[in-house]
């Protein structure tokens, strides 16, 4: 049996590329009340830190953990990471690689959401912020005019002037032009999640500082950047266990 911790694109695909052969289990936090449909099986909710996510591996019988969390999902990679130790269940992480800048960039890079929050005043007046709808507390007393995308509604408290539009994606260059343009956007505010860049790419055409927010460390184990690679490192495990 293997557990997959998920909340990602990477993650959906990882389960549905070992769902043919393989028990799988997904398991999310909980936090969307419609996540998209995961092959296998799937649990929900936390599992009450490293004590509760060692018994589980356990109980479950499990046999290797893919962590394909979010790269700022550092708790739940730090308590994969001791419970994996303690219960010696094989453990891979699956990171998509970060976004590296490139020429015609505007990157100022921060290594939290509250050293954005500081830096975004003295760069526009009206900002689009693309960091998920969680940490959304230190923007909160800001002056600028902000537009917040995310999945699900934004946790309060929000900045007092601000607009909200809902969306998932995948994004396009043109759609994301043309949403930065009516806008009249001055800087964009995001995570150095790694992925689709529609939006780095239209800021770069627009000619716009982009915050990026960088990625807490990296966890001390085996990794890799792609699902194939997850896939091929379970069926090898497979074949070596008979
Ligand atoms: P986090 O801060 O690392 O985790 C907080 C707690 O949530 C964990 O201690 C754990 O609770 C529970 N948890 C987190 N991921 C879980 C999972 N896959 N299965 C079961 N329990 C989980 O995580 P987060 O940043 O709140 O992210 C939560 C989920 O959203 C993750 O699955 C992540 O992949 C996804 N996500 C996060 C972001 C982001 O920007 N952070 C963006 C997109 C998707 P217990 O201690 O009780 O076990």
């Amino acid at each position: 049996v293997i557990l997959i911790l998920s909340g990602t694109t990477e993650a959906r695909r990882l389960a549905a590329e070992l769902a043919t052969d393989t028990r799988v289990i997904s398991s999310l936090a909980g936090r969307t009340d419609n996540p998209l449909p995961i092959a296998g099986e799937v649990r929900i909710g936390g599992f009450g830190g490293v004590d509760g996510l060692a018994a589980w591996l356990r109980a479950e019988h499990i046999e290797a953990v893919v962590d394909a969390t979010h790269p700022f999902a550092a708790t739940i990679t730090a308590a994969a990471v001791r419970a994996t130790e303690i219960t010696g269940v094989p453990l891979l992480v699956l990171r998509r690689a970060p976004w590296q800048p490139r020429l015609g960039d505007d990157w100022r890079p921060v290594h939290s959401v509250d050293a954005a929050a500081e830096l975004v005043p003295s760069l526009g007046e009206r900002v689009f912020l693309t960091i998920g709808r969680q940490q959304l507390a230190p923007f909160a007393g800001l002056v600028p005019w902000f537009l917040i995308r995310s999945v699900e509604p934004p946790q309060p408290p929000l900045p007092a002037r601000h607009e909200v539009v809902l969306d998932r994606g995948p994004f396009t260059v043109d759609g994301e032009l043309t949403l930065l343009r009516e806008h009249r956007i001055d800087v964009l505010v995001t995570k150095n999640s790694g992925g689709d860049q529609a939006k780095l790419t239209a800021a770069r055409e627009l000619g716009l500082p982009v915050v990026i927010v960088e990625r807490p460390p990296p966890p001390e184990a085996p990794t890799v950047a792609s699902v194939p690679e997850a896939a091929a490192w379970v069926r090898a495990l497979g074949q070596r266990s008979g």
